[in-house]
């Protein structure tokens, strides 16, 4: 489930970027966009249980970039505020150990108040299990299988992840130009998610804008075709129907990104 497509810019309609992977009833989220948890929340009263707040307990983040991590605190306090007893595993890379670090610090004094204060508090929710990963596998358990595959994202660590259960194979490119390595790690996958920078929006922005467009992420000049050269969804952002729907099945999936924005 899409739980946010946005960027930096402040769309009412589109929430910070954050995908849910629901495998037998055990969601597993990738980046943590504002308004992460509130969306989880859409998909519950979908009747998606695995995604109740108590039960958001794995995430992989992409990279650090802030519109992918603006949902991390949510993440981190508003499921232990709702009863989860268990840290959240974070993995992401270099660089989330002092990011967890720091959001723990800012809420220190709430963190602090909720378990020792008069309000009921599970004892361990609050807390983070942090995984700072390298390349390759990242995670398994008996549904799925997690890879980060390193992308080129500008200046930025950063990693699309491949994810594989018992049927399925699905790749999430995060923010990042095209490679070899990521086109690799599609061969054969079942559902490709996608970032992209629709051509008639950069066009719209100032030349610098477009040079940092084509250096950090893509413009959907080519993926997204079929063997006959045709495109497998219209370029442009999803609607919010779409943006909110269980995918499944062979498909190509775009990921509009919209002008004005650094994500
Ligand atoms: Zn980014």
């Amino acid at each position: 489930m899409f739980l946010g497509t946005g960027t930096p810019l402040p769309d009412p309609d589109r929430s910070g970027p954050a995908t849910a992977v629901v495998v037998d009833g055990a969601a597993y989220l990738f980046d943590a966009g504002a308004g992460v948890v509130r969306r989880a929340s859409l998909g519950v009263r979908k009747g998606i249980g695995a995604l109740n707040s108590v039960n958001l307990k794995t995430v992989f983040l992409t990279h650090l970039h802030s519109d992918h991590t603006l949902g991390l605190p949510d993440l981190m306090l508003t499921p232990w505020t709702m009863g989860r007893t268990e840290p959240l595993e974070v993995y992401g890379p270099v660089g989330t150990r002092a990011m967890t670090d720091g959001i723990q610090k800012a809420w220190a004094l709430d963190i602090d108040r909720r378990l020792h204060d008069l309000q009921p508090a599970t004892p361990r929710g609050w807390d983070v299990n942090v995984h700072e990963i390298q390349g390759g596998e990242v995670f398994r358990d008996e549904r799925v299988t997690v890879t980060a595959i390193p992308v080129l994202h500008g200046a930025w660590e950063a990693f699309a992840y491949r994810i594989r259960t018992r049927d399925k194979t699905i790749v999430l490119s995060g923010d990042a130009r095209p490679s070899p390595a990521l086109a690799q790690a599609c061969q054969k996958c079942d559902l490709l998610i996608f970032e992209v920078y629709t051509m008639g929006s950069t066009e719209k922005v100032t030349q610098p804008w477009r040079e940092y467009r084509r250096a950090y992420h893509h413009v959907d000049e080519g993926v997204g075709r079929n063997r006959r050269g045709q495109p497998t969804r219209p370029a442009g952002p999803l609607s919010p129907r779409e943006s909110g729907m269980r995918s499944g099945g062979r498909q190509l999936r775009h990921v509009g990104k919209r002008s004005g924005s650094v994500g």
